[in-house]
């Protein structure tokens, strides 16, 4: 046997998907030629009992290794001819696993949609098209009015013109098959896309707050900046993107937008479709395997020049990087809440940073942390403050309904106002966050009330199945006829949950149409796209919803809102709860209006004169997160401090409070600076799916301090004794205490 020749030798320092700091050390395979292999390009390697698909980050020689050489396992196989990652994005990779103390292979895993994560080919297969035929480009599409559907559809492919990739189609494979049949489309072959973009008449003339805007962001192109556009549903944000999309393009780049929600790329990708004639995929969740590597490989090679997509979108390579927008950057589902804890806003921003390219932040109620970056001057801060089409603003209303008599969680002086609004033929969006038909069950007889067995928390009744639900942990039974403790009381429903409301709304407004809209609503596939088409043709006279309302969405039509209980959110202990709820009420009154006819936004409450309510109904949105900032600061919390929250679980109480107490101890060790260790506490649901809870939350001044004593104490404390009894995980900069 030949021996091997350690100086000569190479090995490969691998990325592995597994929860484990550091690199895995590999020969390369046999025979390869070393010059062909490089970082970023996926390999499949031997790993305990089983093999795994992992990503070099270098090569190096066999002497850099600690390994013992004879223990060195070898490569089973090079998954990629050519790296599927660039060096800048490997950079912004290893840059993210440090900030989040994550193991860097399961956050490069984060970067790859599951195909390519589980090792398949990244090739983009030859795909097909459709296009219009002569007679669909003559038609119009009031011609198929009686088939919706595929009108629709029409109307798509009319403002499109470009082809558009049967992958981008598949949810509409009914309404295309009609077209086809019809020959009004037709089947091509795909032709390969270049960024080239023809230019359209179709953009808006932009008004001078719009036009400074574009400007601004244009100029910067090339290099690193950050902007905040600030403006309220309908002022015009969306054109702005879109008009500074418009340009990239022309200079041959290519532009990511993240958004929170899957909701809302449908009404953005239309609009997106009609003014671009550039290639745009889509990147979320509901999109299959597929789809998703197609988005991702179109634009790692440069073949898509649009990405709309939500957080997991972030790190998408791009070929020519040109812009990242964030739309609606305050969103909370911008955070990821397990796994690899990362800020998608946070790390757009750092991305773009070593991209060297601008990032622009929208939103009609900006994080503060975001308002604190401008009067920092980190972030250039541009306004939108007036509605475009000189739509007014929607006229507030706090509705104090102490000692009055309720009607499914509506007020009299709330049920006359939309009597008044329906009765001008206009409509009413009812908002309540709580889906169900009530949130609790209560036995009359002996007080039994449905807790779930496994949470610190209550089921919900679900009506419509006869389920008790609980929203925490997806423990579900049916609905109990007999008390389950004293077997005769009665039991009630406690509380109200939308399905309730929609029932009860029924009755009193039996001539109208409601349209409930919530998680439970929307379940079936297309049913959200149905409801909201039915909502903006006038069908719908009363829209009922959960936060999914809050979103995106606008409904000109709308012109009386109200929020039926905002008093749950007046009192709760994270510091960030009177952020969120004065996003949620401004959000939701976002909904409403257009030019001709001004909206009105009721809020029921029981505390009318709660600071809260009052400084941001009667000073906005702006002078509210300024005092709550000035609170912030005299409080010491964030921004004005950087907090990382050590979490713990597990099926006994005794083990994550010993290993959080333990890991309270290893970071006093090497505490040097002033950052306050608070707790170990129990979790704010101490008990959820049979797990106990536990945290310990760090707070310091200084992000360098907080960071520098993570790097020490992280490696420690995965080490402890009781870090394997219990299921531990780090959250950098979390959002819910
Ligand atoms: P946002 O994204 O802030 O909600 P949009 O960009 O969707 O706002 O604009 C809201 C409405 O106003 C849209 O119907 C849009 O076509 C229209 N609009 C935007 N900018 C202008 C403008 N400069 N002139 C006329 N109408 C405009
Ligand atoms: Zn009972
Ligand atoms: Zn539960």
């Amino acid at each position: 046997m030949a021996k091997c020749n350690t100086s000569r030798t190479l090995i490969a320092q691998i990325a592995i998907p597994v929860p484990l700091q550091g690199l895995f050390d590999y020969l390369l395979p046999e025979p390869a030629d070393p010059q062909s292999i490089q970082a970023g390009m996926r390999v499949l390697v031997p790993f305990g009992k089983g093999t795994k698909t992992g990503v070099i980050l270098n090569i190096t020689h066999l002497g850099d290794s600690r390994i013992d050489p004879q223990k060195l396992k070898r490569v089973e196989q090079i998954i990629d001819s050519v790296p599927l990652l660039s060096a800048k994005d490997l950079q912004l990779l290893k840059w993210a696993s440090r900030y989040y103390h994550h193991p860097l292979g399961e956050v490069l895993s984060t970067a790859f949609p599951a195909a390519l994560r589980q090792g398949k080919p990244a090739i983009l297969p030859h795909d097909y098209c459709y296009n219009l035929t002569e007679q669909g480009r003559q038609i119009l599409p009031t011609t198929l009015k009686r088939a919706s559907k595929q009108q629709a559809l029409l109307t798509v492919f009319q403002a499109s013109p470009l082809a558009i990739a049967a992958t981008e189609l598949t949810r509409h494979k009914t309404a295309l098959k009609a077209l086809q049949d019809k020959g009004l489309i037709r089947k091509d072959t795909r032709q390969d896309h270049s960024l080239a973009w023809d230019k359209q008449t179709q953009a808006l003339t932009a008004n001078p707050e719009q036009q400074h805007a574009i400007d601004t962001v244009l100029s910067g192109l090339g290099q690193f900046s950050v902007s905040l556009l600030q403006g309220v549903t309908g002022s015009g944000k969306t054109e702005v993107y879109m008009q500074i999309i418009t340009e990239a393009l022309l200079r041959g780049l290519q532009i990511l937008v993240l958004l929170p929600e899957i909701t809302l790329t449908p009404q953005l990708e239309q609009r997106f479709r009609r003014r671009f004639s550039a290639p745009i995929v889509c990147f979320h969740s509901k999109l299959n395997d597929n789809q998703r590597l197609h988005a991702w490989l179109n634009m790692q090679q440069g073949h898509a020049a649009i990405m709309l997509g939500t957080r997991s979108a972030l790190f998408t390579p791009l070929k020519n990087p040109g812009l990242i927008i964030l739309d609606e950057e305050h969103d909370s589902s911008f955070k990821q809440q397990e796994g690899f804890r990362f800020s998608a806003r946070d790390v757009a921003i750092a991305r773009a940073k070593i991209l060297n390219i601008p990032v622009l932040l929208g939103s009609a109620t900006p994080s503060f942390e975001s308002l604190f970056n401008v009067a920092q001057h980190r972030y250039r801060l541009l306004q939108l403050s007036i509605r475009a089409g000189n739509a007014a603003d929607p006229v507030y209303q706090l509705l104090d309904i102490r000692n009055k008599p309720m009607q499914a969680g509506l007020s009299e002086a709330l049920i006359t106002a939309i009597r008044s609004t329906l009765a001008q033929g206009q409509q009413v969006l009812l908002f309540l966050n709580r889906r169900g038909f009530a949130p609790v069950q209560i036995c009359h007889g002996c007080g039994w009330v449905s807790r779930c067995g496994r949470c610190d928390a209550n089921m919900v009744i679900h009506a419509a199945e006869r389920r008790l639900r609980c929203h925490h942990c997806g423990s579900e039974q049916p609905l109990p006829k007999d008390c389950p403790a004293c077997k005769t009381g009665e039991l009630q429903p406690l509380g109200l949950g939308t399905e309730r409301i929609e029932q009860m709304l029924a009755e009193l407004f039996p001539n109208n149409a409601i349209i409930r809209l919530d998680k439970d609503s929307t379940q079936r596939k297309g049913s959200l796209e149905g409801y909201l088409e039915q909502i903006h043709s006038g069908q719908a006279d009363i829209i009922l919803g959960t936060q999914m309302l809050a979103k995106g969405h606008h409904f000109p039509d709308v012109t009386l809102v109200a929020i039926l209980d905002i008093d749950s959110g007046l009192f709760s202990v994270d510091f960030h709860a009177g952020e969120k709820l004065a996003q949620m009420i401004v959000q939701v009154a976002g909904r409403a209006g257009r030019a001709d006819k001004r909206g009105k936004v009721i809020l029921q409450t029981r505390q009318p004169q709660h600071p809260l309510l009052t400084t941001l109904i009667e000073k906005g949105y702006q002078a509210f997160a300024e005092i709550a900032l000035r609170e912030r600061r005299q409080a010491g919390l964030p921004p004005f401090s950087y907090q990382a929250l050590l979490r713990a679980h597990a099926n006994n109480a005794q083990a994550p409070q010993q290993f959080l107490q333990d890991a309270t101890t290893a970071i006093l060790g090497f505490n040097t600076g002033n950052t306050q260790i608070l707790g170990p506490v129990a979790a704010p649901m101490a008990r959820r799916a049979g797990q106990f809870r536990f945290q310990l939350l760090l707070q310091s001044p200084q992000r360098k301090d907080l960071h520098q004593l993570l790097d020490q104490a992280i490696p420690k404390i995965s080490k402890l004794k009781q870090a394997g009894k219990v299921r531990w995980s780090l959250d950098v900069d979390p959002v819910d205490l």
